[in-house]
């Protein structure tokens, strides 16, 4: 069973009479238990369970700890590539866009790898566009053997692939993989997703399950917030995660909540996710999956992350640049404006500061 068949359950479901439906007695109730169920999880959801936020939230970071102790995972991205062949309203790197393009030369990613190698952290996230001509495997894996020799851990988000290709990458070093759904609402995915391979809303769908397969260690995904309705798109992610991480118990999955930040061809969002109801989202994310890892990227202001930090938060990136050699060069459009703009020594020291133990490095192949 694939994942679209939990998703067509769900075909016929009225969220929004479910929603209002949900009473205080029944967050209470949810909020109490051990194992959540489905429902469980869309209650902490539900706008009712606002008003018990506070709670949510010391329940929340409790878990946390528990599972995580006082520990963040930094993490830093590298470009390499900007083209792309897809055309994606809400990004960048569209192919519609009259951007300047570039892809680095296996010695540019050295030298980049070189300069980012100087913070700390060990765990790079390698990016391009969406192009498989421009960026086929093979440059990828040559990439990834650069990356390997100055990272302990290499993951990638870059455009889906077969579970056989996957194994290549995952043989060249590649440890976990990145790759966000964007929507759950197939309608919504399509007329987002104008054109190219990443209008295939399948395919992307089931991209995380081939990674699994082929041995990736960790893997992370997500909804874009601000395409789809945010509380189905949230409870989706949700059972997504969930999917994954009962069927492949070896591989760490996380979840990733980006929201909509302007970008090249200024696209607006559909639907705007608050900051209150972002907070009760990851609450309700580490409810329903305790061992879940949670991302909070750059996308966020400094002061924003800080906060989330003490709640569930897991996972951080620092001193990112969405640029292709934006560490060295800067060269080209990113494909995102970041909020958080502070340098990774000034992130870390925050971390120390509010009590938490950055970690740089939490996995060696050997
Ligand atoms: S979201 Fe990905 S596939 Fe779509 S335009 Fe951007 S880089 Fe290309």
């Amino acid at each position: 069973m694939s994942f679209l068949n939990i998703l067509n359950k769900y075909d016929n479901f009225d969220f929004e009479e479910y929603l209002r439906s949900v009473d205080d007695e029944m967050v209470l109730s949810s909020l109490e238990k051990k194992r959540l169920d489905d429902f469980d999880f869309l209650n902490l959801l539900s706008p009712k369970a606002k008003s018990h936020i506070e709670a949510l939230a010391k329940k929340a970071h409790e878990i946390t700890v528990a599972n995580f102790g006082y520990t963040i995972n930094l993490y830093l991205p590298i470009y390499i590539s900007n083209y792309c062949s897809s055309d994606c309203l809400y990004c960048g790197f569209s192919k519609k866009n009259r951007i300047q393009r570039k892809k680095l030369s296996l010695n540019e990613i050295e030298i980049e790898a070189q300069e980012i190698a100087k913070s700390k952290i060990k765990h790079i996230l390698l990016l391009t566009g969406e192009s498989r001509a421009v960026t086929p495997l093979k440059y990828l894996c040559d990439a990834v053997k650069i990356l390997k020799k100055y990272f302990s851990f290499v993951a990638i988000e870059v455009y889906p692939m077969s579970q056989e290709d996957y194994e290549v990458l995952f043989n060249s070093g590649v440890d976990g993989l990145t790759v966000y759904q964007e929507s759950y609402d197939k309608k919504i995915y399509e007329s987002v997703h104008i054109s190219g391979e990443k209008s295939n809303y399948e395919y992307r769908l089931e991209t995380p399950q081939r990674g699994a397969e082929a041995g990736f260690r960790n893997i992370n995904i997500g909804t874009l917030f601000g395409l789809g309705h945010i509380l189905k798109e949230a409870f989706f992610s949700g059972l997504h995660a969930a999917y994954l991480s009962d069927r492949y118990l070896g591989c760490e999955f996380g979840l990733s909540l980006p929201r909509i930040n302007d970008a090249e061809g200024h696209f607006k969002p559909n639907h705007i996710l608050d900051d209150v109801t972002f907070v009760q989202i990851m609450c309700a994310y580490r409810l329903f999956l305790p061992r879940v890892e949670i991302n909070i990227s750059t996308r966020e202001s400094a002061d924003f992350r800080d906060n989330l930090l003490g709640i569930c938060a897991t996972k951080f990136s620092a001193g990112s640049k969405t640029e292709v050699g934006g560490y060295t060069k800067a060269k080209t459009e990113p494909q995102f404006e970041i909020s958080d703009t502070r340098k990774s020594d000034a992130v870390i020291q925050r971390i120390q500061n509010l009590g938490y133990e950055p970690v740089y490095k939490n996995w060696e192949n050997i």
